[in-house]
């Protein structure tokens, strides 16, 4: 099974497509979406409901069968890192084999993540390239701070298209171009009516 943390605030076409092509490339069974309730990097911002995120993500990935999402965060105690997540459901699967998808900025980010050593111990790792984080140079500066970092690159053209962007856009009022799909819009202005 390949996870798929974030903050999916909003999902857009970067997350569904690296999570397509993750399931494509590693052979897994599904990927599993984790929206984070409230990610301890992203404290200081004003992110959009927990509820609001989860229904943004069922509407992203309405119609891929393969990719599903799971709420467990939602009932893990806070704080609650990744590495508790991975935990928790490598407990409750304990046959099924676990990998994590992020893009190569969180693989730099990776050393600063709570309790990272354990998290890179327990769980391999498949990167989808974002702009200015080239792959090898990314992995061998965070191996070098966790050195049971164990990490592939995931075939995919880089998509330079994130949240951030997307959320100034959808402030303003302006349009998306289906960087954030229609049904995943919808849910989008529903929440901020
Ligand atoms: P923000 O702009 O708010 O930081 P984001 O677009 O990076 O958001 P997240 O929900 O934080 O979205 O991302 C979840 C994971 O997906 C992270 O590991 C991030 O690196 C990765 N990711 C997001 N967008 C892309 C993209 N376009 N290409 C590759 N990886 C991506």
């Amino acid at each position: 099974m390949v996870l798929f943390g974030g903050t999916f605030d909003p999902p857009h076409v970067g997350h569904l497509t690296m999570a397509q092509l993750a399931w494509e490339q590693t052979g897994a069974d599904e990927v599993w979406w984790l929206p984070a309730p409230v990610p301890p990097h992203k404290a200081h911002q004003q992110v959009d409901d927990y509820g609001g995120r989860v229904e943004m993500v069922r509407a992203l990935i309405d119609g891929y069968p393969h990719l599903r999402l799971c709420d467990i965060e939602a009932s893990l105690p806070k704080p609650s890192y990744t590495v508790d997540t991975v935990r928790a459901l490598q407990t409750l699967h304990p046959r099924v084999s676990f990998s994590f998808l992020v893009g190569s900025d969180s693989l730099a980010q990776l050393p600063n993540w709570g309790r990272a050593q354990e998290l890179a111990r327990a769980i391999p790792f498949w990167v989808a390239v974002r702009t200015g984080w080239p792959f090898d140079e990314t992995y061998a500066a965070s191996r070098e701070r966790l050195p049971e970092l164990r990490a592939e690159r995931l075939e995919m053209p880089i998509l330079d298209v994130s949240s951030t962007f997307l959320r100034e856009r959808l402030a303003r009022g302006l349009p998306v171009c289906g960087l954030v799909p229609d049904r995943v819009l919808r849910v989008w202005n529903k929440i901020h009516a």
